[in-house]
């Protein structure tokens, strides 16, 4: 595609710039993501992204400003976006510094559209939004909050879900119903396995020694709960993580397998009932 998108301006069409929008539309149909994981705060991961082709900037749900700015000024990446995923404040926190800072534009929910500070632009499940030459699927996923969403990068292969999922786990059901929280964790998990899962949190640990008392005989779940221990032995980093590997480990992506079910005596049962029940069990879990 770069190769015919170089070579169309030389192509003998002359008036048939119709034909070299097409390939130069090719051209840019095809880039790439820089993405920087940022730890702020105790356990919130702040991503910030750019696309290199247009030079365009992105912060995903900055709970603070400071480091923000920071990392951006130390590669001297401009910030021109924040993407905000729901309206908790170690989502949004950095917002109005971060655009006072840099004048950029503020993308969320239109849902929350209320609760999300300097918000500029509303998005909604189904839209695409173009962030330079890449684009975001919006999916709506309520369930830890009503106005929820999340933004898939099917090109780059990149799934930033906010609290929606997590490595080995999802967020609390603060303000959803299983019904709906199992919906949305099912049109994500419909997604390539090869997405990886930017998440907000590095909850993966403790999501791990929750995941081993669902389903003790995943040997894929235990061999990966060791790799955690092992990577957070060192101080390392478990996010992101593949979607292919949630599907196979993650017990909140799994409440349609009899393993599952039957671990929480609920074999054969409603998946949403399984979720709830999962989600019940994690919550009191200690
Ligand atoms: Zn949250």
């Amino acid at each position: 595609m770069t190769i015919l998108a170089e070579f169309a301006p030389l192509l003998p069409w002359p008036g048939d710039g119709r034909r070299i929008t097409a390939l130069l539309a090719l051209h840019t149909m095809s880039t790439t993501l820089d993405i920087v994981r940022i730890p702020v705060l105790s356990d919130n991961y702040v991503w910030l992204m750019r696309e290199p082709q247009s030079g365009a900037v992105g912060v995903v749900d900055p709970a603070v400003a400071g480091p923000i700015l920071a990392e951006a000024e130390k590669r001297r990446w401009k910030i021109t976006h924040i993407l905000n995923t729901h309206h908790h404040g170690d989502h949004v926190g950095g917002n109005l510094e971060i655009k006072k800072a840099t004048g950029c534009t503020i993308v969320g929910p239109r849902q929350d559209r209320a609760r999300i500070p300097g918000i500029d632009v509303e998005v909604d499940d189904g839209d695409r939004y173009r962030f330079g030459e890449a684009e975001a699927e919006i999916f709506f996923v309520p369930g830890h909050t009503s106005g929820h969403i999340a933004y898939a990068f099917r090109e780059q292969k990149a799934l930033f879900c906010g609290d929606t999922l997590f490595a080995l786990g999802c967020g609390r059901m603060f303000e959803g119903t299983p019904q709906q929280f199992w919906t949305s964790l099912s049109r994500l998990r419909a997604l390539p396995d090869d997405m990886r899962v930017y998440c907000a949190h590095e909850y993966t640990q403790s999501n791990a020694r929750f995941a081993v008392t669902v389903e003790r005989d995943n040997r894929k779940l235990l061999e990966r709960s060791a790799a955690i221990d092992a990577a957070r032995a060192k101080g390392e980093a478990t996010v992101p993580s593949l979607l292919g590997e949630e599907k196979a480990t993650n017990p909140f992506l799994r409440v349609d397998v009899p393993a599952v079910q039957a671990a929480v005596g609920l074999s054969g049962g409603d998946p949403v009932a399984v979720f709830a029940e999962v989600r019940h069990r994690k919550d009191v879990f200690r």
